[in-house]
């Protein structure tokens, strides 16, 4: 039996931040209709200071990191490139991972076909081994009647995030691949969260460790179940699109609860 002393112990071990790493997502976080959120800024400015490894990951796959740190910079945060991951890199990393062609049909804007180019990808509606849906003002009828034809032919269904709808509304790319689905009757296989292999991605990247990194978003459905699948702690800020009381529909809790990332004290 354990003595009272070694309880406490037990009691400081699990209660003591270990975390030297944080990935952090954008909206709802750090930035909220193109204005940061309060706390952000120092809260981001403290991680630069503390030489803390960080990644900003998001599922928009319709920015490139420059244009990423140039939307934050903007806003009043000067954040170099190198410290942003997004769906449509993690989708380029996975299709290279799955050594099946180089070949991807793409509805999406420039930032994926970018990601895909520097994976060694080649765009083209000819025979693609991949189809990738990712979000684009510019989809149509013909770009939904392409890419059911291509999947029916083979090309394997990959979707860049399973969100349906954006922070104002806006179809995502979850609302996107629907009708594809529906006639195919194929599911796509989303790369964003809340799939692990994002987190991991986003890991390796800053050689991070889950046991030892922190995952902090706003939205239950994506940032913190996927943080807890990839075995991380967690900490859900209340500035975004998840309240308070939403809580009680999720069978899973966050590490943490704040307001907003200013009120992160330790990691
Ligand atoms: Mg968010």
């Amino acid at each position: 039996m354990k003595k009272k002393q070694d309880v406490q112990e037990f009691h400081d071990e699990v209660v003591d931040r270990v975390n030297s790493a944080v990935l952090c997502d954008m909206d709802g976080v750090i930035i909220w209709d193109n204005k940061l959120i309060e706390g952000a800024k120092g809260f981001v400015e403290g991680l630069i200071t503390d030489n803390v490894p960080f990644l900003f990951i998001t599922n928009y796959p319709s920015l490139t990191p420059a244009d990423l740190s140039h939307r934050l910079k903007k806003a009043g945060l000067d954040i170099a490139p190198e410290h942003f991951y997004t769906s449509a890199m993690a989708t380029a990393t996975f299709l290279k991972s799955q050594s099946a062609g180089d070949k991807v049909f793409v509805v999406g804007e420039g930032a994926l076909t970018h990601a895909l180019y520097e994976q060694g990808f080649t765009i083209t509606d000819q025979d693609p081994d991949f189809v990738v849906i990712g979000e684009t003002r510019s989809y149509n009828f013909e770009s939904i009647e392409k890419s059911i034809k291509l999947i029916k032919k083979g090309a394997r269904f990959i979707a860049t995030n399973p969100d349906v709808s954006g922070p104002s509304g806006f179809p995502s790319c979850g609302a996107l691949t629907a009708p594809i689905e529906k006639v195919t009757g194929k599911k796509p296989f989303y790369v964003g969260k809340p799939n692990p292999y994002m987190m991991r991605a986003a890991l390796r990247r800053i050689g991070g460790h889950s046991e030892s990194t922190v995952m902090i978003g706003d939205n239950m459905d994506t940032d913190i179940i996927a943080g807890i699948q990839a075995g991380m702690d967690t900490i859900l800020v209340l500035s975004g699109v998840t309240g308070i009381d939403d809580l009680e529909s999720y069978p899973y809790r966050p590490g943490r609860i704040v307001a907003n990332v200013g009120k992160i004290d330790s990691l």
